[in-house]
């Protein structure tokens, strides 16, 4: 476990995991060193929500599957996210009608609610164990003129896409956050939380259970194109699949240019409170809801599922950094809005790379037997499960499969590469415009 001391609020002993919490869990397994075998009907590349997802339909539906994980199993963005469960397809209804159609925008906009459905049903109806808590979302408004419009929002929903909300003007605030930094906010009813560690080990269980055979530390390196299908080099040797899928979100690399060229990489960086005791945390979060705001830096936190910690998220610099070094501007963000844990101690700080697209909608597809899904913008939990069972089932000629994200064109721009430069100036216009308070 990696340790720093932490200046400012915390004593200077005080060591930091520079590990997320939600691997102390003493339910993380080792996967065992198997050979990989030499040829398989599915090759995928990252064991993350995604490609576990998908795993577990390829080997359900009768096709040898093996899932390649560069890193520790929860190396990437599913095992170290806020585990915050909501409706995820970011652009409105309004812009995605006039880039696509009513019916093609109601469809895509659908497939958010579905995500969140699915989850559900895996969690409650499949009883997959990952601390699943219909506990709500309260989504504060950063200034007056927000809660305006967020209200108008909530009274005009689209017919079809309804979701449980609630107003609660900044008169009732103190029922849902004991702090008076919002302006009131919306409380969403049909939001969860899990434990995104076990909704990782739940799929691994489910994937394994059907067959697949899942392998980490060992990296896919080249991808070549053959006669009926693909040769994978591996840092472990090279295997033979009929079809691949690229599964590598945030962390899509040199493997595949093309992908690379298609998500933008963006660190999110998140602390863990030391065990502040139920009754604390219960003080100051009443109905342990998780909470976003509507500034555009995202901010987002929420109890930890034992109910003893806050779990603390956002954008915590203009550049990339080490999480350790983010620890201080996170621990002010969090204090700005509860002063109360001002002396409170960070015990992790950690960050992991989401996976922005240039229209804000995730992508799937197919370029002759090579598979591909990802692009999230963040808001992977309920969606990689659900793409990815989707885009499994397409692999297998599933037409259960089909999405109405399908075919959408899946955009680069000729000054991107794959490294964001344009992501500092960016996030210095968001953060002075949250300052502003426009
Ligand atoms: C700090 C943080 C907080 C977040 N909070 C939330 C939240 O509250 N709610 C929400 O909805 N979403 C949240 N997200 C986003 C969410 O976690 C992701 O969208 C989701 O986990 C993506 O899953 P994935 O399987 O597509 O990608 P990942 O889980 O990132 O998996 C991709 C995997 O591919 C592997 N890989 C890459 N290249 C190779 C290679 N060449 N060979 C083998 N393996 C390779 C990587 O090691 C990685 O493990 C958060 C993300 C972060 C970082």
């Amino acid at each position: 476990m990696a340790g720093v001391a932490m200046s400012e609020t915390q004593a200077l002993d005080a060591p930091i995991a520079a590990t997320p919490y939600w691997q102390d869990d003493p339910v993380v397994p080792t996967l065992a060193a198997a050979p990989l075998p030499a040829q398989v009907d599915v090759l995928i590349v990252g064991a993350g929500y995604t490609g576990l997802s998908a795993a577990r339909e390829t080997s359900s539906a009768g096709g040898s599957t093996l899932v390649l994980e560069a890193g520790a199993l929860g190396a990437g963005c599913s095992g170290r996210n806020g585990g915050q469960v909501a409706y995820s397809i970011k652009p409105s209804l309004a812009t995605l009608t006039a880039q696509h159609g009513a019916q093609r925008a109601f469809a895509i906009a659908r497939e958010g609610l579905l995500a969140m459905e699915y989850l559900r049903a895996l969690a409650l109806d499949e009883g997959l164990a990952c601390d699943w808590r219909a506990n709500g979302c309260y989504f504060g408004a950063h200034t007056p003129r927000h809660f305006a419009a967020m209200q108008r929002q909530a009274e005009n929903q689209p017919p079809g896409l309804e979701q449980r909300i609630s107003i609660v003007g900044r008169a009732d605030q103190r029922g849902e956050i004991d702090s008076d930094f919002y302006h009131g906010g919306l409380v969403y009813h049909d939001d969860a939380s899990v434990h995104p560690m076990r909704l990782l080990l739940g799929l691994l269980r489910r994937a394994e259970e059907r067959g697949a055979l899942v392998v980490d530390h060992c990296r896919a390196l080249h991808i070549a194109r053959e006669r009926g299908g693909f040769d994978v080099a591996t840092t472990r040797g090279n295997v033979k699949a009929r079809k691949v899928l690229v599964a590598t979100n945030g962390y899509s690399g040199p493997l595949t240019p093309w992908h690379r060229r298609r998500v933008i990489p963006i660190g999110s960086y998140q602390i863990a409170t030391e065990p502040l005791g139920v009754a604390r945390v219960r003080e100051l979060i009443p109905q342990q809801r998780n909470i976003v705001d509507s500034r555009r830096v995202v901010v987002y936190f929420r109890p930890s599922p034992d109910g003893e910690r806050i779990i603390y998220g956002g954008r915590a610099a203009l550049a990339e950094r080490d999480p350790l070094a983010c620890v201080p501007r996170l621990t002010a963000m969090l204090t700005q809005v509860f002063p109360q844990l001002t002396s409170a101690r960070i015990t992790h700080a950690w960050a992991g790379w989401v996976a922005y697209t240039f229209d804000t909608l995730p992508h799937l597809g197919e370029d002759d037997g090579l598979f591909y899904c990802m692009g999230y913008c963040g808001q992977g939990v309920p969606l990689a499960p659900y793409f990815g069972r989707r885009i499994g089932q397409q692999i297998m000629g599933n037409p259960d499969g089909r999405t109405a994200l399908d075919g959408l064109a899946f955009a680069s721009r000729p000054y991107y590469r794959g490294v964001p430069w344009f992501l500092a100036p960016s996030v210095l216009a968001y953060r002075t415009l949250d300052r502003l308070g426009l």
